[in-house]
């Protein structure tokens, strides 16, 4: 979808630029990687060796996974792996910072809707507010030498952040070997490592962002131009299902415990780090467009964001 929509974009017209294309499929989707100004594939498998190994450490469903291990620990403290315990951290700062709206306690509500599955439920008003009270970011507490506490019956959801922390992850990869025009794509996550080049310059690769209505998701809306930047888009088309007429989308209000519901069809956020923008982007389809810019107005480094409403309606904003 994306994928191919934003690689036709970058791939196609170029004389001087003919990259290499790797694609994998990993943490529940298409994961590719395209690099531009090296012959030598390895750095590309690598990468997604790499992709596919942080599946292990991120994944909510995998029993093998480190995450799967703390949630199931009964409330009793674990000592997780540095990689586990940074994004935990970050996670609960942009908690704080968006009052509630990102919360990656969710899992338990997450799993009954069981968004990514095939048989959904939808909870009523009184099991919603059974599994709200099994989450939020004081459930979690996280002591010295990596040590995270989870309540009992909170189930951590890193769904909304862990691609971009992978995404830097592999970009970082990347750079060590040497590589520095690419393209980093994991399922429409999109993280760029420089420009594309052109001649003996390079100019800013240009990423599409979809239209954002089930069955037109192959169409380019408009496009970002990314030097050395993440964009990253979270809509109500992306994963939901639909009974009695209602679409149930995958983003939640940790307020109501029901997809949020404030006219928006999706939210993209570009910023250099692919997991601030990954979390941005669902922080801020919660949060809708007033609150957001309260919200990057609290950042350090340069964001936009990109509100598309039900309508097709854009509006940019930027701290
Ligand atoms: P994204 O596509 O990055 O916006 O992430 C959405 C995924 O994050 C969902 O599929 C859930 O697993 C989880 N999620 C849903 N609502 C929230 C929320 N308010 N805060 C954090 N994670 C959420
Ligand atoms: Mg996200």
């Amino acid at each position: 979808m994306l994928l191919s929509l934003l690689l036709s974009l970058v791939s196609g017209c170029e004389k001087t630029a003919v990259p290499y294309v790797k694609t994998s499929f990993a943490l529940d989707t298409v994961v590719q990687v395209t690099v531009y100004d090296k012959k030598d594939e390895a750095a590309a498998l690598k990468a997604l060796d790499y992709c596919r190994t942080a599946e292990k450490t991120f994944s909510m469903t995998d029993p093998e996974s480190e995450l799967y291990r703390l949630n199931a620990s009964s409330g009793m403290p674990v000592q997780v792996s540095d990689e586990l315990y940074a994004l935990l951290e970050n996670c609960l700062n942009f908690s704080e910072l968006s009052d509630g709206a990102f919360d990656i306690t969710l899992g338990a509500l997450s799993s009954v809707y069981a968004f990514s599955g095939s048989v959904h439920r939808i909870p009523d008003e009184q099991e919603r507010a059974g599994l709200l009270s099994r989450a939020g970011a004081d459930k979690i507490s996280l002591g010295a030498e990596n040590a995270v506490f989870a309540s009992s019956g909170t189930v951590i959801d890193l769904g909304a952040a862990a691609k971009g922390y992978i995404a830097d992850r592999m970009k970082e990869l990347l750079i060590s070997e040497d590589v520095r025009h690419a393209i980093i794509n994991l399922g429409g996550n999109v993280l760029s490592i420089g420009g594309k080049p052109a001649g003996k310059a390079s100019v800013p690769f240009e990423a599409g962002i979809a239209v954002p209505v089930p069955g037109r998701s192959n169409e380019v809306l408009l496009t970002v131009s990314l030097t050395d930047d993440s964009l990253v888009t979270s809509g109500t088309y992306q994963r939901y299902f639909e009974q009695d007429g209602i679409r149930y989308h995958h983003i939640l209000d940790p307020k109501t415990g029901l997809p949020a519901e404030n006219g928006l069809a999706s939210v993209s956020v570009c910023c250099r780090q692919s997991e601030s923008a990954d979390i941005l982007s669902t922080a801020c389809f919660v949060l809708g467009e007033e609150k957001s810019a309260e919200l990057i107005a609290k950042l350090d480094f340069p964001v936009e964001v990109i509100f598309v409403n039900d309508q097709l309606e854009i509006t940019r904003i930027h701290n």
